[in-house]
């Protein structure tokens, strides 16, 4: 008999979940694929409504990592892990303890870092129970700035490949999120000589951001329709659904957020507006690009950083092929890392 799967769970091979009374913990953690190395993948700490929320964000998340890593030519698997609750709130040192055990549990088959809601001082706590932990203050540190890194060289990529300009001195960049990765980036962008327009829920992000001089604030619910050369999702996943889509007021896609395309038809519909989509999974390798390099023995930060900036090359090869294929971006992206996973 055939079992219904809606959530898409057969197609990982491991799903676990572990609830710690004491602490309060309630965790997922989904491996996708290990074909490649051990799956590697941040911790995602979110007061999830429901614990269906949770899996469905889970499952997608791991799966992305594992296309992320093999696209950028690492030797990881893809996994994630959530953990349920209000991090501001629920978070204390038992709690990441039994987190940590929870990892431990998985014999190294999960490698967990950095992601929205768990920080690089959590991951020191983690460290103390488990081996299978990356980013810490003794490592390569939070890979946020890595990643900005890795979203900028895509951008000035695509910029030269698809918007017919040299250098991104004078383009406009809407940035959705002004968070570890966004406020980064932003630096890139700035010494680039970017106009620039943001938006954030957080308000401590916008008395901050309310100082400088350089940046326009408008309300989270019309950064996407602000008229730009590149919309910069780096807040959460499902920005580009059926209703933004149509409302995008710019030339090109290129932003850190996982998991950018809400529903399938929405490459296709970016593709069918000329609006070019650099993939998300693409775009935002740069994190474990340079946690692959604390992980490779010493670390060495120019050298990181510099497998980081091919993330252009990735993307232009990945615009070649969409173009001489005649396929969408996206399709292109998933083939390239498709083609490495089936040869493992
Ligand atoms: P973060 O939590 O530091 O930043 C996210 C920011 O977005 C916060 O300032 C938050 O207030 C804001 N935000 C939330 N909802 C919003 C909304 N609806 N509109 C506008 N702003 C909103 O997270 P981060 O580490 O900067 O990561 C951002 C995204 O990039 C996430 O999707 C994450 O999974 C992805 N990502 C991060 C890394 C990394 O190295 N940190 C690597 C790969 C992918």
């Amino acid at each position: 008999m055939e079992l219904l799967d809606p959530a898409g769970v057969n197609d990982h091979e491991e799903v676990a979940f572990r609830q710690d009374r004491a602490s309060g913990l309630r965790s997922i953690i989904a491996i996708h694929s290990t074909k490649l190395g051990p799956a590697l993948g941040g911790t995602r700490f979110l007061p999830y409504p429901t614990e269906d929320d949770a899996l469905a964000d889970v499952l997608r998340l791991a799966r992305a990592m594992s296309y992320k890593s093999a696209a950028a030519g690492l030797n990881f698997g893809g996994g994630k892990g959530v953990i349920i609750g209000d991090p501001h709130r629920t978070k204390t040192d038992a709690l990441l303890r039994a987190y940590a055990e929870f990892i431990e549990s998985l014999g190294g088959r999960y490698i967990t870092t950095e992601d929205v809601g768990s920080t690089e001082q959590d991951m020191n706590v983690i460290a103390q129970y488990t081996r299978h932990v990356t980013g810490t203050s003794e490592g390569s540190h939070d890979p946020s700035e890595a990643t900005a890194w890795g979203v900028f060289c895509a951008m000035r990529a695509v910029t030269a490949r698809c918007l017919g300009q040299s250098t991104m001195a004078g383009l406009h960049v809407a940035v959705q999120g002004v968070g570890k990765v966004g406020s980064s980036l932003l630096r890139y962008l700035r010494a680039e000589g970017c106009g620039l327009t943001i938006a954030d829920t957080s308000e401590e992000v916008l008395r901050h951001m309310s100082r400088r001089a350089d940046v326009t604030i408008v309300p989270t619910e019309e950064i996407h329709s602000f008229p730009s050369d590149i919309f910069s999702p780096c807040a959460l996943s499902g920005t580009l659904n059926e209703k933004t889509i149509p409302q995008l007021r710019c030339r090109a896609v290129i932003g850190c957020a996982n998991n950018q395309l809400a529903i399938p038809e929405a490459a296709e519909m970016l593709a069918s507006r000329e609006i070019v989509y650099a993939p998300d999974f693409i775009v935002n390798a740069g994190g474990v690009i340079n946690i692959a390099h604390e992980m490779g023995g010493s670390y060495d930060h120019n050298a990181a950083f510099d497998h980081v900036a091919r993330i252009a090359d990735t993307i232009t090869r990945v615009v070649d092929l969409s173009q001489s294929e005649g396929i969408t971006t996206e399709a292109a992206a998933e083939r390239i890392a498709e083609e490495r996973i089936n040869a493992a």
